[in-house]
């Protein structure tokens, strides 16, 4: 088993920034389970699948190879062979991603894949139920969140920094949302672990998030 560090949180908490960042400092592999929800819901809207029609979803889930692998330290997603990871971070892909997400094959599916990457590895993994389902054992639980303004002012940058149009006010919108989905989902639920430590970077530079985890981390200190 290796050294595992989970961070979960909503969306747009800055989770992958940071995570990246601790990963590279320790030499640890980062693991965005995020990417891999993404990913079977690319496959879903390619299918041209009704996301709220369980059964289907279901079925058609089983279709979709998703396997991870490390190219130039980075995380690249395969979805039945093809390098999926220009196609992810869209708006549409998120979206589809909070509701198909809520299904159990789903999840079933991806969970397995995300244990065996921390069972063979030091990782830092993040998402939503990584420190209360995925890692329960994991040595280190950050839950990292921030306003919904400020998550939607960060969305934004990012999109727009990549040359896509958008509207902030869609995006807080979404945002709140997909929060209220992922916390009210049946499996799974986003939510702290009993034993996280709560984190909200809204007032916070990303080098001091990062500089927190890494003391909790190195001393065991909070
Ligand atoms: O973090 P990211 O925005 O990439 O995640 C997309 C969606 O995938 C989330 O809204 C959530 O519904 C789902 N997800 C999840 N469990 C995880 C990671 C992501 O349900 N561990």
């Amino acid at each position: 088993m290796g050294f595992n560090i989970a961070i979960d949180g909503p969306a747009g908490a800055g989770k992958s920034t940071i995570a990246k960042k601790v990963a590279k400092k320790l030499g640890y592999i980062y693991v965005d389970t995020g990417a891999m929800y993404r990913a079977m819901a690319l496959f879903l809207l390619r299918e041209g699948v009704d996301p709220e029609n369980t059964e289907v979803v279901n079925e058609k889930c089983k279709e979709a190879d998703i396997t991870i692998r490390y190219e130039k330290e980075e995380q690249v997603v395969y979805l039945n062979g093809e390098n999926v990871n220009a196609f992810l971070r869209t708006e549409q892909v998120g979206n589809m991603a909070s509701v198909t997400s809520a299904n159990s094959n789903v999840r079933k599916k991806l969970v397995e894949l995300q244990q065996k990457l921390a069972a063979n590895a030091d990782v830092v993994m993040d998402g939503r139920d990584i420190g209360t389902c995925v890692l329960p054992d994991a040595e280190v639980k950050v839950y990292l969140t921030a306003s919904s303004k400020v998550r939607a002012q960060r969305r934004y940058d990012e999109l727009t920094a990549k040359g896509e149009v958008c509207d902030i006010a869609v995006i807080e919108k979404d945002i709140i949302e997909r929060d209220h989905q992922d916390m009210t989902r049946e499996i799974s639920p986003l939510k702290q672990a009993e034993d996280a430590v709560l984190v909200d970077s809204s007032d916070m530079t990303i080098e001091e998030v990062v500089e927190t985890i890494m003391k909790m981390t190195v001393t065991g200190e909070i």
